[in-house]
């Protein structure tokens, strides 16, 4: 299909035709790479969607989390797009979503959009893919996007700079201790779900939120916040217990971070990240390649040698590249 046709049809928000747009992202070929940045540049920026990251390690109920929110979502209406972040390799049964049996019912609800994760291990790739996938999936009216990550490595802090609001779901603690979570990870958090509130653990999950209720407030408040953000809540994925108060949060937050101001601002500094990590990417696929890495060897020999200093040797080397 014509890149022009496929954008048309993509923006009447025809769902397959966000399928093969996707998979035309997904593309290492140097053709399709082309036919992807003039789909992307046609289809535009205006519709924008709540962009929402969840981020939790397995089993903690990402799945069910999913598909009780995101059918409740598209109850109301909402059209909502599911997309997820992670290098294939962190997962031993191959790529996240997957599996069939996830989110059984949102998958056949056709106000919503579910895409597995490519099959791609390396993290860069997968994020320029998501990235994009976000941008094609508002582009075709996606109200909300969830953007999925395992709680691994760095696939948080991409997601980050991938979404307007960032979700952790964590499971009730055994014991008193707050869980082996980073720091840094918490602190990226707008909100704090603690899952499997029911049943018998209904009084873990109470006192697990407490705790990370508690762990929040220390932390320094940033501009981005309203009074009482980031906050920390118990719901049940699995009885959609509180999971229209989360919604109502997540609204909150944002229409206060748009009415502020920090919404556009958030966004323009994501765009302006992404540029630089693309010129970044960019210039190591340069140094990858010939004639840069022969040089970059060569010079590389000089310096193990003791006949060139390294700081001598890689001004030489960008010099040669700022040339080029
Ligand atoms: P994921 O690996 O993070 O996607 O987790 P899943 O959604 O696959 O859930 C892992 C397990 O936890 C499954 O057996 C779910 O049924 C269970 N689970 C998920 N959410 C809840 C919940 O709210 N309450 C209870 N009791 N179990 C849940």
């Amino acid at each position: 299909m014509e890149t022009m046709t496929l954008a048309q049809s993509l923006k009447s928000g025809d769902r397959r035709s966000l399928a093969r747009a996707i998979t035309l992202v997904e593309s290492g070929r140097a053709d399709h790479r082309a036919q992807a940045l003039d789909l992307l540049q046609s289809v535009g920026n205006e519709k924008q969607a709540l962009r929402i990251g969840l981020s939790g390690t397995p089993g903690v109920g990402k799945s069910t989390f999913i598909e009780s929110f995101g059918l409740m979502l598209t109850g109301q209406g909402l059209r909502v797009a599911v997309l997820a972040v992670d290098p294939s390799s962190a997962r031993s049964g191959g790529s996240i979503l997957g599996d069939k049996t996830r989110m059984e019912q949102l998958s056949r609800d056709p106000l919503a959009f579910i895409r597995p994760s490519p099959s791609q291990a390396q993290l860069g790739g997968v994020a320029r893919r998501t990235r994009e996938a976000v941008a094609l999936c508002e582009a075709a009216g996606y109200d909300v996007v969830l953007i999925e990550t395992v709680g691994v490595g760095q696939s948080e802090t991409v997601v980050a700079e991938l979404c307007d609001l960032f979700i952790l779901l964590l499971a009730p603690a055994g014991g008193d201790e707050l869980q082996g979570v980073k720091r840094g990870i918490m602190e990226m958090a707008d909100l704090i779900l603690v899952n499997k509130a029911d049943g018998d653990l209904k009084a873990a999950a109470t006192r697990t939120c407490a705790d990370y209720a508690g762990a929040l407030r220390l932390l320094r408040r940033r501009p981005q916040d309203p009074q009482g953000f980031p906050k920390a809540m118990a719901v049940s994925a699995l009885e959609t217990e509180g999971l229209a108060v989360a919604w109502a949060e997540m609204q909150a937050l944002a229409d206060w971070r748009k009415a502020q101001g920090h919404w556009t601002a958030r966004r323009s500094a994501q765009a302006r990240h992404w540029f630089e990590e693309e010129v970044r990417r960019g210039l190591l696929a340069v140094l990858a390649h010939e004639p840069a890495r022969g040089i970059l060897h060569s010079l590389g020999d000089e310096v193990a040698a003791g006949h060139a200093t390294p700081e001598a040797a890689a001004t030489r080397l960008l010099g040669l590249l700022g040339k080029s």
